[in-house]
């Protein structure tokens, strides 16, 4: 079997890219090697300026014009008019993507991984029948996310990455916040993010500052103290990459967190991925394309990755920074939109 572009991994870059590319006429197979679309370990956030105004309203579970953020010394609130972030569950996301992306003309095998890639050719595994096919194709996107295969084939080592960990509980609460502590996360952050009927827990930390032990320890005793007991819960840990180092190698693309694409400072990956996904299909169809907005992601990412690297310098200067930080935010002199990577 033949197709023109073969998109490894159905998360939001990969299915993005698809529908592009599938209502530009190209033939297109997105494989998942997980049974159904959609899942992943995540705390469901988008931010208004990236993607809240382009998902679809169903899709929100809860949206928040009100952000509260806690560090050692302040407790602060910053409110807009808009919702400044909602969350969404990533299984309907998926979903929601799937169909569009099908619509589009895409074709979609789940139970089925990549498992070997040669020049031009790639070996599927499907997991339901056990049988193994080889496809050949013209283009290959990597859209298979932080431990990609895809990645790893072109020699592209990933060393910068950040460690997230969640816990989704049952709970109806209405606010959002953040919280801060070089003591407990380095420069990292603990989160409360409510979904509809469920909310989600977790931590994220940079791998160079804090080792994934340490990071759960920390979170459950911060959870406690927060009046939530964790430790009935299962926690669901992945690694974000955050090691950009190029999204175009010729007839291969890696888009997302396969390409390193997600912020390293808070661990958002949707919206670069969605964005590189469609770009990477814009490209596939217009070798002359130019991405601007490519160019202004890259920006924001390199900009959260050196505020990671100064930030880890050391305990002291990083609990200096994150106080001058939410000082900054509470005085309306940071904009809580440059802690994002929506441009
Ligand atoms: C705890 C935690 C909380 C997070 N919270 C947020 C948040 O609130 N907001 C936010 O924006 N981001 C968040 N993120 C990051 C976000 O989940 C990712 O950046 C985003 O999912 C990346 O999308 P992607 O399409 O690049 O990759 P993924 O969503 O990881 O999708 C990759 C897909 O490829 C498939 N795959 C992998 N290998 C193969 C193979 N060999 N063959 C076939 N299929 C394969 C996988 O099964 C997967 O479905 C969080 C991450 C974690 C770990």
């Amino acid at each position: 079997m033949h197709v023109h572009t073969l998109i490894v991994g159905a998360g939001p870059g990969g299915l993005a890219c698809a529908e592009v590319l599938a209502k530009n006429g190209k033939n297109v197979l997105v494989t998942e090697r997980k049974k159904v679309v959609g899942p992943k370990v995540c705390a469901g956030g988008i931010t208004w300026s990236g993607l809240i105004s382009r998902v679809p309203a169903n899709l929100a579970e809860k949206s928040f014009p009100v952000q509260y953020i806690k560090s050692p010394l302040q407790s602060i609130s910053i409110k807009e008019k808009d919702p400044i972030i909602a969350t969404v569950n990533r299984k309907r996301l998926g979903q929601q993507m799937a169909e569009q992306a099908k619509n589009a003309g895409a074709s979609i095998r789940t139970a089925t991984a990549v498992v070997q890639l040669d020049t031009g050719k790639a070996l599927l595994h499907d997991k339901s029948s056990d049988k193994k096919e080889w496809i050949s194709f013209d283009y290959l996107v990597g859209a298979d996310g932080s431990s990609s295969l895809v990645r790893r084939s072109l020699g592209i080592p990933s060393t910068r990455l950040g460690i997230g960990i969640n816990y989704q509980i049952p709970g109806d609460v209405d606010k959002m916040e953040w919280h801060l502590s070089n003591a407990l996360f380095k420069n990292g952050y603990a989160w409360i993010f409510p979904h509809s009927r469920t909310l989600s827990i977790g931590a994220y930390a940079d791998r160079a500052s804090l080792g994934a032990a340490e990071l759960k320890k920390n979170l459950l005793f911060w959870a406690k103290k927060q009046g939530y007991q964790l430790t009935q819960h299962k926690a669901h840990a992945e690694y974000i990459n955050y090691d950009y180092q190029g999204w175009c190698f010729k007839k291969v693309y890696l888009v997302g967190d396969a390409a390193g694409l997600a912020s390293g400072l808070t661990g958002e990956g949707i919206y670069p991925a969605i964005i590189s996904g469609e770009e990477t299909a814009r490209s596939i169809c217009d070798p002359h394309y130019t991405s601007t907005i490519m160019t202004q992601l890259v920006e924001r990412h390199a900009k959260h990755s050196r505020m990671v690297t100064i930030s880890g310098k050391s305990g002291l200067l990083n609990a200096f920074l994150a106080e001058l930080m939410t000082l900054g935010l509470r005085s309306g002199m940071i904009k809580f939109n440059k802690m994002e990577m929506a441009i």
